[in-house]
């Protein structure tokens, strides 16, 4: 029987605009210079730039599919998996708690799994699937942002203006990042109703 070595899940999280894609994307281009193959995958809710790549605030840019839910990321990468070395994953909140026992799989298979994702809704609790690859990960990266009133490191995200869509992504201008001084939460349901909506939606498109 042959064993393969274990690989590796690797959690880059932080607020919106602390560098989670740049950091996704750096570390994606470099395993690309080592002469590794790399897979890389986003939700189909992150329609801000592209359909075929992931993109940071910064315009840097790493080809990448977008899947609609979990099984469908795994359909699209098990056919190819032989192929594959490194497997990215962008806006990981977005997905189902089914992301998790992939993710081990995964690393069970020998791949590198690295993945980056809010730790946080807007309304500061923690979000989606997040907590857990944290606790799971082999390394766990932490960035802040920039706090937008006095530059401070940032560790939340703040959604501006009185919308009440559930999930707002990426509009110009929504959000920013707020140090915890500045950081204004909204004391009604939103965040869990945020969380609520995305499994209803998971499971309507499943
Ligand atoms: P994330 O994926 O975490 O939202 P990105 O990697 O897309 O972040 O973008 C990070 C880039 O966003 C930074 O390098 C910088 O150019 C830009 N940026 C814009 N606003 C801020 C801010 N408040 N704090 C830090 N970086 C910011
Ligand atoms: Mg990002």
């Amino acid at each position: 029987m042959t064993t393969v070595a274990p690989g590796r899940i690797e959690m880059i999280t932080g607020p919106m605009f602390s560098g989670k894609s740049e950091e996704l994307i750096r570390r994606l281009k470099r395993a690309r210079i080592a002469r590794q193959r790399v897979a890389c995958y986003k939700p189909n809710i992150d329609l801000r730039y592209h359909r075929t790549a992931i993109a940071s605030h910064s315009s840097q840019t790493h080809e990448a599919s977008t899947v609609m839910t979990v099984e469908d990321l795994r359909a699209t990468l098990f056919p190819m998996l032989d192929e594959v070395e490194v497997v990215g994953i962008d806006e990981v909140q977005f997905f189902s708690d089914d992301i998790i026992p992939l993710a081990v799989e995964l690393v069970h298979l020998g791949k590198r799994v690295v993945m980056a994702g809010l730790d946080t809704t807007f309304a500061a609790e923690p979000f989606g699937p997040v907590p857990n690859l944290m606790a799971i990960a082999d390394e766990v990266t932490k960035l802040s942002a920039v706090c937008m009133v006095c530059g401070a490191p940032a560790i939340h995200t703040q959604r501006l203006g009185q919308s009440q869509e559930l999930v707002v992504v990426g509009a110009a201008g929504m959000y920013e990042a707020r140090c915890r001084l500045h950081f204004q939460p909204w004391t009604d349901e939103s965040g869990s109703e945020q969380l609520e909506l995305l499994s209803t939606r998971e499971t309507a498109e499943t």
